[in-house]
């Protein structure tokens, strides 16, 4: 079975709204077996609304649309619909009692236009709605399936989930299933990701695979299309498992699991605790560190270097080291690893210091440099990065980056 999505309203198109309708559906159907093949936003136009409508039934054997639903003269939804599938707007009885009773529970009285609600396309099937008063449309033409919605998100979601799932899984084949595996790496490019995976690219037989860059590194999306849930299953596990083969160390979890709960995870397992100095991410390690629940167990604490002269005080990043070097230079950010390791105890300490722009940048330390360095037991190192122009995402990749250096240096202590 396939699907198509439609989402209507002039702010979608306008950008005013984010359409997240699409992407409930979409991920509830996909779960659902069911393969979204299409979707498409239009406006809060009859004629734009047949068109969309009009492809969607041809191409597709599931169509579903939000919005334009209400009561009022911008929502033509409901024409759109009888224009296209050839019937007429007609009076449901009992969705007008029930729009009523809603009304006189609240012990408010009933606007007149809120009576167009009990108006739907003839031969339609009502979908209750308990959150709002448009009821949800159902129409089956030709073995096809077609689903109108509210566009209030809340209202569609419960439609969807107590209306319309039942109606699909009466008719879905059981046991369809598409299935996803999400592996997660840090520390190398999508470039050199693929090619180091280019040989076993051409044996992952049914299993698509996707590259997904975050800030953090890039995803591996692993997707299976099939009849049989524990083969998929199955068929998953083993090219995961190749994938692990090839990628070993820059690999940090799979699903939802973050670099911070993976650095979290090492710490706690070797008894061994961080604490953090940093100067362009102003605090942004340690609170990422402090996202995972638990973090007492191996996070000390940190100091937010800021200024020249709080390394000097708090770190003892000695003057000359800012005279000569400057506050963004390996030495420095050396000199601050060592420093917070020595003032908190702490197995590790992690600094960072660069110039997050946008201003502030010269010919020779341009926006976008950031040393990073990190001190322990074996002796500390500190590495150079020249990220982007962007101040929110240098301080991102800062820290994501400050987070795999551990990880890595974790692995393999
Ligand atoms: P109702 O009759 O229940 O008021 P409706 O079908 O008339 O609903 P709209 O008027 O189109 O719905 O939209 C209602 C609200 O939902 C608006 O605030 C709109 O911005 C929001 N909305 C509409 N479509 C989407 C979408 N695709 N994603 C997220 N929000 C949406
Ligand atoms: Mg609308």
């Amino acid at each position: 079975m396939t699907a198509e999505i439609i989402t209507i309203g002039d702010e979608l198109l306008y950008g005013q709204t984010v359409d997240t309708n699409s992407a409930y559906l979409g991920e509830r159907l996909t779960a659902l077996g069911i393969e979204v093949k299409y979707k498409s936003a239009v406006g809060d136009d009859v004629k734009q609304i047949v068109d969309a409508i009009k492809l969607a039934m041809k191409r597709s054997d599931l169509v579903i649309t939000t919005g334009g639903l209400g009561p009022t003269p911008d929502d033509v939804s409901k024409k759109a619909i009888c224009d296209h599938f050839g019937r007429k707007l007609v009076l449901y009885e009992d969705i007008l009692r029930k729009v009523e009773s809603w009304y006189a529970k609240k012990g408010v009285e009933m606007p007149a236009i809120v009576r167009n609600q009990a108006l739907l396309p003839e031969g339609t099937r009502p979908l209750s709605n308990d959150w709002g008063t448009a009821p949800g449309i159902f129409l089956e033409e030709k073995e096809k399936l077609f689903f109108a919605l509210p566009g209030v998100p809340i209202e569609m979601e419960r439609i969807f989930d107590n209306g319309i799932v039942p109606i699909l899984k009466e008719r879905i084949p059981s046991g369809r299933v598409i299935a996803f595996r999400k592996i997660r790496t840090a520390g190398i490019s999508e470039a050199r990701l693929h090619e180091k995976l280019s040989s076993i690219l051409e044996e992952s037989g049914d299993v698509g695979i996707a590259f997904l860059p975050t800030s953090s590194g890039v995803d591996l999306r692993l997707t299976i299309k099939s009849n049989n849930p524990t083969e998929a299953q199955r068929k998953l596990d083993d090219f995961e498992k190749k994938i692990q083969g090839k990628l070993e160390k820059y690999i940090y979890g799979t699903g939802e699991e973050t670099l911070e709960k993976a650095v979290g995870d090492l710490l706690r397992e070797k008894r061994l605790t961080v604490a953090v100095a940093e100067s362009c991410t102003g605090g942004l390690l340690g609170k990422k560190i402090t996202n995972v629940s638990g973090s007492s167990d191996y996070f000390l604490g940190g100091v937010i270097s800021y200024s020249d002269e709080l390394k000097m005080k708090l770190l003892g990043v000695p003057k000359e080291v800012l005279e000569k070097e400057g506050a963004v230079s390996e030495k420095c950010a050396l000199s601050m690893a060592e420093g917070v390791r020595r003032l908190t105890g702490a197995d590790y300490g992690i600094s960072i210091t660069g110039i997050a722009g946008p201003t502030g940048g010269t010919v020779d330390k341009p926006v976008g440099l950031v040393y990073i360095g990190i001190a322990g037991d074996e002796g500390s190192s500190a590495r150079k990065y020249v990220f982007t122009k962007e101040r929110e995402l240098n301080r991102e990749l800062s820290a994501q980056t400050a987070l795999n250096l551990l990880r890595l240096e974790l692995t393999q202590s």
